[in-house]
């Protein structure tokens, strides 16, 4: 279990004072000059042997993502862009830093926006998040005024400034380059990769995208060192993470734990358990809505929630946003419920996402009622595979992957219903 002395985040539940006294208090800005006193080449080094893996989904190395933007300037800016814009159902863990644990974001967007040589950074947040911009901007503010933000930041020689900007509630612009060309003003559409971030993200300049949670790490990481965070969680799992866990637990909750940390740990020491016991358990989604899900039997016993192990059981640990569902969830209506929001949040621009994500909700929808042909299943899967990979952008995946999990794993439940539809009787298995 992680002891209270190795939590990064101090003030996640926000029991203590927000402000920028409160995080000084807690050990937040200390040494902020001296750490960036390192040099940039260094703490691009550290990060690489922390291991650090990005925190918004995808699990892409940190350090090595730095390590992309050019060393020598060629008369372009560069920019470090936050990714604030967490919209994904079940997702919920960058609003309880924002809100309550702000000066862990904003000390980490110097540092590292000093180690991609970026003297501006943007922190891209969802528009529905209006009192976390509230409290993220009053924290912002007062960095500023207490010289550390602005010239010669923390007095140490670098000239930062920090801008929040707020979306306007559009799923997509959570993708990297949807949230570039909204932040520029435009229709927050998906971009053609390549050329990338690095080398041309906003307005044309070398950029780095990077997730709330992997930037507020940053500051305690350069702290305590690289070997302190890789110790947690098993070989190129490293750190501890923001895991939130909702639906049939008994205490839905946000909590940093270490990684690889067993599934039951994680349920039965912060969560109360599974309402009703883990015989309920009937389904889990590990890492938001756009992962598989998992059946009870591979998540009660001997599940390690960390990208390995769940991208083994092909799954993923996403966003490590878990949501569990037990046995009075209608497993069919959930997976209809995401196809409907990934349907509703295509942007449009490529035809197997758009025409896809709508046909994939329309046969869920008879699914879900058994007004469908047994053969039907099948010919969704394989439109579930036209889309996935065939996209701008991974909302494709995202809208295929939870029919996928759910025909892997309960195809036994759908053709049940649609016999029952038909008037025929389901085979129950003897005990
Ligand atoms: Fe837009 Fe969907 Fe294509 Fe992404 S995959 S660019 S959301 S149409």
């Amino acid at each position: 279990m992680l002891q209270d002395k190795d939590r990064i985040f101090t003030n996640i539940y926000g029991m203590h004072d927000r402000t920028l006294k409160g995080a000084q208090a807690r050990g937040h800005w200390d040494g902020t000059k001296d750490i960036i006193g390192l040099g940039r080449d260094k703490i691009v080094e550290i990060m690489k042997a922390s291991g650090l893996r990005g925190r918004g989904g995808a699990g892409f190395p940190t350090g090595l993502k730095w390590s992309f933007m050019p060393k020598e300037s060629d008369g372009r800016p560069a920019y470090l862009v936050v990714n604030a814009d967490e919209s994904e159902p079940g997702t919920c863990k960058d609003r309880e830093i924002m809100r309550n644990d702000p000066h862990t974001l904003i000390e980490g967007c110097l540092i590292a926006s000093f180690a991609m040589q970026a003297h501006a950074c943007y922190i891209y947040i969802r528009g529905e998040y209006i009192r976390e911009r509230e409290a993220l901007q009053a924290a912002i503010d007062e960095a500023y005024e207490a010289g550390l933000l602005g010239p010669n930041a923390a007095k140490s020689g670098w000239d930062f400034d920090l801008y929040l900007h707020h979306g306007a509630g559009a799923y997509i612009c959570g993708e990297e380059t949807a949230l570039l060309e909204s932040l520029e003003g435009r229709k927050g559409m998906p971009r053609m990769k390549p050329p990338f971030p690095a080398g041309a993200g906003l307005y044309g300049c070398p950029t780095t995208v990077n997730n709330v949670e992997s930037i507020a790490v940053v500051p305690t990481i350069l702290r305590r060192g690289a070997e302190w965070f890789a110790g947690f969680g098993r070989a190129n799992n490293a750190g501890t993470k923001l895991f939130a866990i909702s639906g049939h637990v008994n205490n839905p909750c946000v909590v940093e734990e270490a990684m690889s940390i067993p599934f039951d740990e994680l349920i039965e020491r912060h969560c109360g358990g599974i309402r009703g016991g883990w015989d309920n358990l009937k389904a889990v989604i590990p890492g938001g809505s756009s992962v598989p899900l998992l059946p009870a039997e591979v998540m009660r016993e001997g599940a390690i929630m960390d990208f390995d192990w769940l991208r083994e059981q092909k799954s993923g640990l996403g966003t490590a946003a878990v949501i569990v569902m037990d046995q009075s969830t209608d497993v069919i209506k959930a997976i209809w419920r995401l196809s409907k929001f990934y349907k509703h949040e295509s942007c449009g621009q490529c035809t197997p996402c758009r025409e896809g994500t709508g046909w994939m909700m329309r046969v869920m929808d008879r699914l879900v009622k058994g007004e469908a042909e047994v053969a039907e299943i099948d010919m969704l899967l394989d439109v579930t595979k036209q889309v996935e990979g065939h996209t701008i952008c991974a909302l494709g995946d995202a809208a295929a992957w939870p029919i996928q999990g759910l025909v892997r794993h309960f195809r036994g439940e759908i053709e049940d219903r649609i016999r029952v539809k038909r008037g025929g009787t389901v085979e129950i298995a003897a005990e």
